[in-house]
């Protein structure tokens, strides 16, 4: 594969084979190098902001595009932090996905090939499909797809959606750790963001222990960047909107959902709460199999609301 198309994909190995012979030394210290550095810090910014992040590549800047990602590989190394571990995977896996819609056939199979995907004709293997299917609901389940002698038809978007869930795992997946990394980057604004993260997460949590089950459950799931589907979704924003909680708040819970797009969220959100749709009932959240390990309390309860109002009187009194 050319240098101009590896700098679009720099997860390949392919890519590796590029930078492999470069001295660490001279990464981290060489003004030669200055340009890559600060693209691999850019990647770890974007990534923890949920920008997109399309790069003009070219001959000219195709090694420094390709280095950066490792680059921003040993700074997530570094942070040691599953969030952003999942979150620089997930933005990798995204912009791939915009660079191949934009490439011929033959190289989207090529870049596909490389990460262990085939696709023949019409499809691709129903093991493939069940591998890398981003989730196992509407058009992602095996039932609802057109199967014939072992391979599913898939037309070019669901073909390249596969592709960016292998992306995901293929870059969350590679270690690439480097001493001595700080004393040359500056990591303070990444540190400074994941921070400011925790906090508004612990600010959430005064509540969240009051929380039935299937609300925790859920939010466990999109905390874990799990594709939550539109049930799932729309149960947890009525829910956190029946709470009190504010847009703005409830926007920054459904940040990690692999396929987070703010606008289109903020669309759903605003939907949801403008017209103050209500929770589901405890057996409207079982027929979406939505009720996620229900306890003692829960016997006693048909609404997900009641379990809360209920939980926050009892700890209201121990104040
Ligand atoms: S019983 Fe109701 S409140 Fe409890 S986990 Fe199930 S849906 Fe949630």
């Amino acid at each position: 594969m050319q240098p101009t198309i590896l700098a679009k994909y720099p997860f390949l190995p392919e890519a590796f084979d590029l930078v492999k012979d470069e001295s660490m030394d001279e990464i981290l210290h060489s003004p030669a190098f200055n340009r890559a550095r600060e693209l691999g810090v850019a990647r770890v910014q974007r990534a923890l902001k949920n920008e997109d992040s399309f790069l003009f590549i070219d001959e000219r800047n195709c090694f420094d595009v390709v280095l950066s990602f490792f680059i921003s590989k040993a700074i997530v190394s570094q942070m040691n932090d599953s969030f952003l571990l999942r979150r620089h995977a997930i933005f990798e896996a995204k912009n791939a996905y915009h660079y191949l819609e934009e490439e011929s056939r033959e190289t989207a199979d090529a870049v596909a090939r490389s990460l262990g995907i085939k696709r023949d004709r019409n499809g691709v293997s129903f093991v493939t499909f069940l591998k890398y299917s981003p989730n196992a609901y509407g058009q992602w389940k095996l039932a609802n797809s057109r199967l014939s002698g072992g391979m599913v038809e898939v037309d070019d978007h669901t073909f390249l959606r596969l592709v960016q869930e292998a992306v995901r795992e293929r870059v969350e997946g590679i270690k690439f750790s480097v001493d001595g990394l700080e004393k040359t980057l500056d990591l303070g604004p990444i540190r400074a963001e994941l921070a400011n993260r925790k906090v508004t997460h612990r600010a959430d949590r005064v509540e969240l222990e009051s929380f039935p089950p299937c609300m925790k459950s859920i939010m466990a799931q999109i905390e874990n960047s799990i594709n939550v589907p539109h049930q799932g979704r729309f149960s947890l924003v009525a829910f956190l909107n029946g709470i009190g909680m504010k847009e703005e708040d409830i926007m920054k819970i459904m940040a990690p959902i692999p396929d987070f797009d703010d606008r289109m969220t903020r669309y759903q959100v605003e939907h949801i709460t403008g017209k103050e749709y209500s929770t589901p009932s405890c057996d409207t959240m079982r027929t979406y199999s939505l009720c996620f390990e229900p306890d003692g309390l829960c016997a006693r309860i048909k609404h997900p609301m009641q379990y809360y109002e209920y939980r926050l009187h009892v700890s209201s009194k121990k104040v």
